[in-house]
């Protein structure tokens, strides 16, 4: 597709202010900004002037993965966004392009397969690449995303490892591209008011914590990847990792060790865990309790301080997320599309060159804590956490 001149003009000036922001990926950093904290980690650090008038966005979102989260959330969310427009579509099965295509006004040259995706460098219309496949895969994408020269959202949990973690931000630094997790509750005004609680120490030094996230009903079929272990499936990848998140910006605090953990598995050679329930430690002793799974539904997140508690209740659903004091301050649910707040904060993010409210250093700090969780359950002893600095 030929560049217009103005496209030619936005896109330089998005990868130029991220380029000229000189400060990707600097791990140390630590959040300022009133998105940012010091549990969130950051990728890059104001540095750029917002764009001039007419260079601003909306950016141009292509989705990669056209299955459930992205047919049932991410895609109507963009249709809510101010600063984003869905542009792209991405998928390993072409026979789904028609009826996205007709229903999100995409034209044929802006859909593409996993194998002519590389394509998607020359096409203008495309600023950000948000990759909504199973966690096994999201590396892979996001590393040839980054490599086509767009900015990438990734979908939780990050990755598999933190080592998988660690190439997708290398990969996105290598092309002067930024990468983004999409961690929405991050981004749900409820919880940033939780957030701002702890952060205050609004109710003291804090005593001790426990993050809950598991939903009902039967186990995961084994010919679907949320059934298999090595495609990232089970309680800890796919819900756990709201319960590690959780307490991480609730605390915000990064856990140094899993005291305990358990799990029970289905019994099979790919086996997922169904559930799983952990400890964590603090450096300053405190500790923290979380628990997930595939077939139990709980959900909060449980804030004690000296002179008080506060929590969310439930903490992560898509709507309806409340929250509580021990003094009688209540939080009613937000009327707010959380996922269309969160692509919005990650595109002005990109558009003023300021941090990300969930940058893929955040993911992998929560990714190294899932690993070192299944570590203490499969070993039965307290594990030291990694990768929890910057
Ligand atoms: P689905 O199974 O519904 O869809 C996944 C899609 O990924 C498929 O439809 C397919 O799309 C694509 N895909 C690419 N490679 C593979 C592969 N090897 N096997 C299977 N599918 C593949 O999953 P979800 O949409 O529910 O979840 C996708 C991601 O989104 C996960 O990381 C999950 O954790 C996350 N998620 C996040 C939520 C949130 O609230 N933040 C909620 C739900 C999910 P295509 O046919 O187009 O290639």
């Amino acid at each position: 597709m030929a560049e217009s001149n103005s496209t030619t003009t936005r896109r330089r000036f998005l990868r130029q202010s991220v380029a000229a922001s000189g400060l990707l990926f600097v791990p140390g950093l630590i959040g300022c900004s009133p998105a940012g904290n010091a549990a969130s980690g950051t990728d890059t650090a104001p540095a750029s002037p917002p764009p001039a008038e007419g260079q601003s966005g909306p950016l141009g979102v292509a989705i990669l993965g056209l299955g459930g989260y992205a047919s049932g959330q991410i895609a109507p969310a963009l249709q809510l966004t101010e600063h984003c427009k869905l542009r792209g579509l991405i998928t390993g099965s072409p026979e789904k392009l028609p009826e996205w295509q007709r229903k999100y006004d995409i034209p044929d040259g802006n859909t593409y397969t996993y194998d002519t995706m590389d394509g998607i460098a020359d096409n203008a219309d495309i600023d950000v690449i948000y990759v909504i496949t199973p966690t096994a895969t999201h590396r892979d994408f996001v590393v040839q995303a980054a490599n086509a020269g767009k900015h990438v959202w990734c979908e939780k949990p990050m990755a598999m490892t933190p080592e998988e973690c660690q190439e997708m931000i290398d990969a996105c630094a290598r092309n002067g591209v930024r990468l983004a997790i999409g961690y929405r509750m991050m981004h749900e005004p409820n919880t940033r008011k939780l957030i701002e609680l702890t952060k205050e120490r609004a109710y003291g030094a804090l005593t001790g914590a426990h993050a809950y996230a598991g939903y009902g009903g039967s186990p995961p079929a084994t010919d679907y990847w949320r059934g298999q272990r090595d495609m990232g499936g089970g309680a800890l990848y796919d819900m756990g990792v709201y319960s590690v998140n959780g307490l991480r910006y609730g605390t915000q605090m990064a856990p140094e060790a899993v005291v305990k953990a358990t799990q029970t598995r289905q019994d099979h050679a790919n086996a997922v865990d169904l559930t799983t329930e952990y400890t964590l430690r603090y450096p300053d002793g405190m500790t923290a309790e979380g628990k997930t799974s595939v077939v139990t539904n709980y959900n909060e997140l449980h804030i004690e301080a000296e002179d008080g508690w506060y929590e969310m209740d439930p903490m992560q659903p898509y709507t309806g997320v409340t929250g509580e004091t021990s003094d009688g301050k209540l939080l009613g649910p937000a009327v707010a599309n959380q996922q269309s707040i969160q692509m919005d904060d990650d595109a002005l993010a990109i558009m003023n060159g300021t941090e990300f409210i969930a940058p893929g250093t955040l993911g992998k700090k929560d990714i190294a804590v899932i690993r070192a969780i299944i570590e203490s359950a499969e070993s039965g002893r307290e594990v030291a956490i990694e990768h929890q600095e910057g």
